[in-house]
């Protein structure tokens, strides 16, 4: 048996105001005057300075304002490499990505098609990249995906949603600022925060289980619990909690793996384009076979916070778009090994997921 070696963020930053530490952390990191820094933002701050104020901008370093209303495609990111590579007199110097799930895997993504030829769709899936990538930080505004420690970076490519799973993909330097998420709406908030609750109990209920996962699992979980549950939080101790519920989140699938949320939202995002964090709660919310005790404390969390999800988002589809769906779903082999394990092809048929996505 072999066990894998994965890479971790080497440096990290922590702390209420910590973004004010951006522009000396860079400072060291500059290439020369040629070498801009990228800064790749989320257009929802595009209206308010409060973010790009505080950024300094020497010589050819730009802002560019993304908006994160679809999740990254790999024809975006090439479009964005050749963008900067074209109006850059040298490499940059590093990629900074600013925002959600969304601007920090666009930011890692960029960072790494910066030096390896070809397109994005090439790099979708495990260990294909063959350059380092250049200098990338990740700053997240909001929290839950735990793509600020992962090791890939998900892409909608023209024949797949899958990510580019590499040594290269993680930040170099992620700063924590709980500051940053002070503002995201209601129901925002709980998606995403819902796609942290949900890595932990796909990781603790997984096959692929080990005691590396489980302990930043259960970290992570108790966090979500206190977020969700309980009554006697701050503002500000809800956001710094949250943000690290999924900092452990992420390292626990990072050394395990998420289920069969995960897989089904990949169909729905892939066909109807419902976003991760909306769409791993409309499954979730069905899942109450094969995560009884998750399901049903996610109810309690709905529940306590008023969310109504949407319904019917699968009532008008097609055979075709089912089985578009449930192929995307079933391709994703890892996340129903680790749900279901090593046979899990026997109890796992296409009916079976088609009426699982009937219902949602
Ligand atoms: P997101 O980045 O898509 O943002 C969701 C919404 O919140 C957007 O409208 C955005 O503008 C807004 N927003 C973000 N910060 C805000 C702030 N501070 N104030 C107000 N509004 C704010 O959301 P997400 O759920 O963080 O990310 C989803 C993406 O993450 C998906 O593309 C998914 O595939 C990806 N993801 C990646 C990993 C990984 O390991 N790489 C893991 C899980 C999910
Ligand atoms: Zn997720």
């Amino acid at each position: 048996m072999s066990y894998k070696n994965f890479p971790m963020v080497p440096r990290v930053i922590f702390g209420r105001g910590s973004f004010n530490q951006l522009n000396e952390v860079l400072a060291p990191k500059r290439h020369g005057i040629n070498a801009p820094f990228i800064f790749l933002i989320d257009d929802v701050f595009k209206s308010n300075a409060w973010i790009s104020s505080r950024i300094s901008l020497s010589y050819d370093d730009r802002i560019i304002f993304v908006s994160a209303k679809e999740e990254p495609k790999t024809s975006q990111v090439d479009a964005l490499v050749e963008d900067i590579i074209l109006k850059s007199k040298a490499r940059p110097s590093g990629i900074i990505g600013i925002g959600g799930g969304t601007l920090l895997d666009l930011a890692k993504a960029v960072s790494i098609m910066i030096t390896n030829n070809g397109g994005a769709e090439n790099y979708q899936g495990w260990d294909l990249v063959k350059n380092p990538a250049i200098y990338h930080v990740g700053i997240p505004t909001i929290s839950g995906t735990g793509s600020e420690v992962s090791r890939t970076t998900v892409l909608t490519g023209p024949n797949k949603k899958l990510g580019i799973n590499s040594d290269f993909t993680p930040f170099d330097q992620v700063i924590l600022d709980s500051e940053l998420t002070k503002d995201v709406p209601k129901e925002q908030w709980f998606y995403t925060g819902m796609d942290c609750y949900i890595h932990c109990i796909e990781s603790l209920t997984g096959t692929y289980l080990n005691t590396f996962s489980e302990t930043y699992g259960n970290m992570a979980l108790d966090l979500c619990k206190d977020i969700f549950l309980e009554n006697n939080l701050s503002d500000v101790e809800a956001q710094e909690k949250l943000m690290m519920a999924s900092w452990h989140g992420g390292m626990s699938i990072v050394y395990s793996q998420v289920g069969i949320a995960h897989a089904m939202s990949y169909g729905l995002s892939y066909l109807l384009g419902t976003k991760h964090g909306i769409g791993n709660c409309i499954v979730f919310d069905h899942l109450e076979e094969f995560y009884p005790e998750g399901v049903k404390v996610f109810k309690e969390m709905k529940a306590k916070h008023n969310i109504a999800l949407p319904k019917g988002i699968c009532a008008d589809l097609s055979d075709k778009e089912f089985n578009i769906m449930i192929d995307v779903a079933l391709s994703l082999e890892p996340l129903w090994e680790n749900a279901l394990g090593k046979n899990w092809k026997k109890n796992i048929t296409n009916q079976k997921l088609k009426a699982l996505y009937q219902k949602m």
